[in-house]
């Protein structure tokens, strides 16, 4: 077995150039040459991980197979390879301090001060190594999160300054993604924020091979030649990555500027196999030309961010593509809905997503929408909270239970159709302690998510406290709300349904985040067909 080299994407200038989706468009680019790649991501915020903080602050908390709370780039590199991720493909300074304090703690520096280097830069260098020595991978590619120059930043680069002195130069790369803004005034590109941002990693001690410089306009062959001679680059290595309308376009924008070919030689890698990539240029192109279009309602808290419901949004480009339909997804803030503008506010939309979410603000807003949903025969899907707030709309509207709600909101509520599991009634601790990742899920032979999925075993991830109450199972089913997935190990309602609505499908689990690429998910496939349906009708 080849020992596995080593990629490392940092970022200058400016957060938010896109880091993770040029990490992922290598990735997939390596992946179509046939090379084994993964990707990590290092962070360097003090959270243990990100499930503490709100989507305001971070956007979604993608959640991993084995249960880790994680960032958002996570979601990107499983769509784009199709492979899953895992704890170990997203650190953060929280963790790694973690470890290095538990490690002093229990004497395994007897006698030593413990330092930022080498303790801290000797973890994280353990951590970048983690997955490339588990085996499998030819490549592993390592995102450094935020800005270089970040006083957080500093421990990192230097593990990566170090590591490249332990590995050999043709074991490592070093991408710096940089951006070009143009002045409009001058009506010029502008290479000296590029440049200031190189000589601040040469400062650390790191001479990037290859720049990705973000730009709304082309570099002409004058602005590369004067980034490649002042940032010490050949001019072959500094590659354009200009504005495209979708992220699943970045890694044919990389392809034409050749950023796996420089990456490759660099590492002394073939570049003989010609990257096979037919299946994302279908995909691009059903994308890019839809033959219909359906309006579709998100109604949650955190809509003003739109990364607050990455994969949801994205689950939503995948479906659009398999049904060849432009789905126009729009926002609405729960908290704005009431009994006296639903109508107006739902008008127009072909089917409404509940998405998932915590705490009481916006609640009854989104059971009001659900409300008209069922009544009005309009497809509704409810995630998580969303399908906590349907068991509540049908309990309080259907059955006649007018008090009932989720303890979650209403700990004193007569009729708790939605409780706390109950092996979190002992957790106290708020990180990673949620019913967390995937679990089995048994679906009813009959029921339409049977039908949707083509088997009755499925298995998705998971990431609430709260459950439905199993002692309203008769209630509910009597009044034609069906229960039709179910933990087979706990006997935990995971999916239900509303007989005689064209489309009333709500889940425990996130199906967004399992939705990728090549294989999107069947009930955001189902769901966008249901509108479709819908609006033709
Ligand atoms: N707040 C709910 C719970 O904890 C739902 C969580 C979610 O939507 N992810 O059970």
């Amino acid at each position: 077995m080849n020992k596995p080299k080593y990629v490392f994407v940092t970022g200058g200038v400016t957060s938010s150039l896109g880091k993770g989706i040029i990490a992922a468009s290598l990735a997939k680019l390596l992946q179509a040459r046939g090379y084994n790649v993964t990707i990590q991501k290092f962070d360097p915020y003090i959270n243990v991980d990100p499930g503490t903080m709100n989507p305001y602050e971070h956007g979604e908390c993608y959640v991993t197979e084995d249960g880790a709370e994680t960032d958002l780039d996570l979601g990107h590199y499983e769509r784009f390879l199709n492979t899953p991720t895992s704890q170990a493909n997203n650190v953060t300074t929280g963790r790694i301090y973690q470890t290095v304090i538990d490690n002093e703690r229990q004497g395994k520096y007897l006698g030593k001060t413990v330092q930022v280097i080498p303790h801290i830069t000797d973890e994280i260098k353990r951590r970048m190594m983690l997955l490339g020595e588990s085996g499998g991978h030819d490549i592993v590619i390592t995102e450094l999160g935020g800005t270089v120059g970040d006083i957080e930043s500093l421990p990192y680069v230097e593990a990566m300054r170090q590591l490249r002195w332990d590995l050999g130069q043709e074991n490592t790369v070093v991408i710096h993604l940089t951006l070009i803004p143009y002045l409009r005034a001058a009506g010029e590109l502008k290479t000296k924020p590029t440049q200031h941002s190189v000589k601040t990693l040469q400062e650390l001690g790191v001479q990037p091979d290859v720049l990705v410089c973000r730009t709304e306009h082309k570099l002409n062959a004058d602005i590369r030649r004067k980034v490649a001679l002042f940032c010490n680059v050949n001019q072959n290595a500094v590659i354009e990555s200009i504005d495209v309308d979708s992220i699943y376009e970045v890694p044919l924008v990389m392809l034409r500027e050749k950023l796996d070919q420089v990456v490759l030689r660099k590492l002394k890698l073939s570049t003989k196999q010609e990257p096979g990539l037919e299946k994302w240029k279908d995909f691009l192109f059903r994308l890019d030309h839809p033959k219909s279009e359906v309006n579709i309602g998100l109604v949650g808290k955190y809509v003003e961010l739109p990364d607050a419901y990455k994969s949801i949004n994205e689950a939503f480009n995948h479906a659009g593509a398999v049904n060849e339909c432009k789905v126009n997804v729009h926002a609405i803030q729960s908290e704005s809905l009431n009994s006296k503008n639903i109508e107006s506010r739902l008008d127009g939309l072909d089917g409404v997503l509940v998405a998932p979410g915590f705490g009481d603000r916006g609640i009854e807003g989104k059971i009001e929408a659900i409300r008209f949903l069922r009544e009005r025969g309009i497809p509704f899907f409810g995630i998580c909270l969303g399908m906590q707030c349907a068991v509540v709309e049908f309990a309080r509207n259907v059955i006649g239970l007018t008090g009932a709600h989720s303890t979650e909101m209403d700990p004193n509520t007569p009729d708790p159709v939605i409780s706390m599991m109950a092996e979190q009634k002992q957790v106290t601790q708020k990180g990673g302690t949620m019913r967390l990742g995937s679990y089995d899920c048994q679906l009813a032979k009959k029921s339409l998510c049977a039908r949707i999925y083509g088997k009755t075993t499925i298995s998705e991830r998971h990431r609430h406290r709260y459950e439905f109450n199993n002692a309203y199972r008769d209630q509910f089913e009597e009044k034609g709300m069906q229960l039709v997935g179910m933990n087979p190990d706990l006997g935990l309602v995971e999916a239900i349904e509303v007989s005689g609505h064209p489309f009333f499908v709500a889940v425990q689990f996130h199906p967004e985040l399992k939705s990728t690429v090549a294989n999107p998910h069947p009930l955001f496939v189902r769901f966008v067909k249901a509108a479709m349906d819908h609006r033709n009708s």
